[in-house]
């Protein structure tokens, strides 16, 4: 699809690395799969994707934990946190609130 930030450039299936951050909780989840802009590098996740980093994010902050990281694969294996959030106050790196 086109990519709706630059306008220019088109996406492709790939893998990214998602950092979210708030109320002094960062969380990163690497190896997320995305499509990726060939562009501009700017990133569209999936639905089902966007909700277990979602879960992973809340239960980061719950625990108060500073800094989490975190693979997308372990995600994949555990089950899912017991805290299942529709909390869309994260932003992600780049500081929209699109997540
Ligand atoms: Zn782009």
């Amino acid at each position: 699809m086109k990519c709706a930030l630059c306008r220019h450039g088109s996406t492709l299936p790939g893998k990214t690395t998602v950092t979210l951050e708030r109320e002094g909780t960062i969380v990163v989840i690497r190896d997320c799969p995305a499509d990726v802009c060939q562009q501009c590098g700017e990133y569209y996740l999936n639905e089902i994707t966007t909700e277990k980093i979602f879960a992973v994010a809340q239960d980061a902050a719950n625990r108060h934990a500073e800094v989490e990281m975190v693979r997308y694969a372990t995600l994949l294996s555990q089950p899912p946190p017991s805290t299942v959030s529709n909390d869309k106050s994260w932003i992600n790196a780049h500081g929209q609130a699109r997540l």
